[in-house]
């Protein structure tokens, strides 16, 4: 019977040279594995103490909103440009491969005070870092993130200043 490690497939030098892309979408294929690695990222003590999830564009929705159904806490979405309607909030930020801003509208922002950020793969910590600006510039507080993958050597965990929580560490 496969595990959960053994559906994290390294490509080497994708999407640039030098980058170990480590594609996770295959979970999705063995739904007995995601629903435990779902049930085990709902169970986490961060989201008993906030108000709703933050899920960040795109990989992030699909355990984002899996995590939202099974903890029955609100999910509201950061999302790359161009993608979000009405008035938005956006910041830029630097990625393991290039640059990228991410966007939250502000009418979803208003309802909740507390929030866990939820996504797939912790790199270097910029999107996250970038996320949690975004909400401590409208004094959110950011309880903690919970992400399915966590890369060690880019020590993404130390930039970030709240609980961090992986299902992975490779
Ligand atoms: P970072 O901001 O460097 O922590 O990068 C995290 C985001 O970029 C996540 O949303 C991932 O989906 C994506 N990402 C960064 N590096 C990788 C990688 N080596 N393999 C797969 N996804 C990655």
């Amino acid at each position: 019977m496969k595990k959960l490690e053994d559906l994290i497939i390294t490509y080497e030098d994708f999407p640039k040279k030098g980058i170990d892309f480590k594609d996770i979408l295959e979970i999705l294929q063995y739904p007995y594995i995601f629903k435990e690695l779902i049930l085990k990222m709902s169970s986490n003590q961060l989201l008993k103490n906030a108000e709703a999830i933050i899920s960040i564009d795109a990989r992030g929705f699909i355990f984002g909103s899996a995590v939202a159904l099974e903890s029955s806490k609100p999910m509201i979405v950061a999302r790359k440009p161009g993608k979000l309607p009405g008035n938005i909030l956006t910041r830029e930020y630097d990625l393991e491969y290039g640059k990228n801003s991410l966007s939250i509208q502000k009418k979803a922002l208003k309802k909740f005070n507390s929030f866990v950020i939820i996504d797939d793969l912790l790199a270097t910590g910029g999107t996250v870092n970038c996320v949690s600006r975004l909400l401590q510039e409208q004094r959110k507080e950011v309880m903690g993130l919970i992400t399915v993958v966590e890369l060690n050597k880019l020590k993404g965990r130390s930039k970030i200043g709240f609980p961090v929580h992986s299902i992975i560490s490779i």
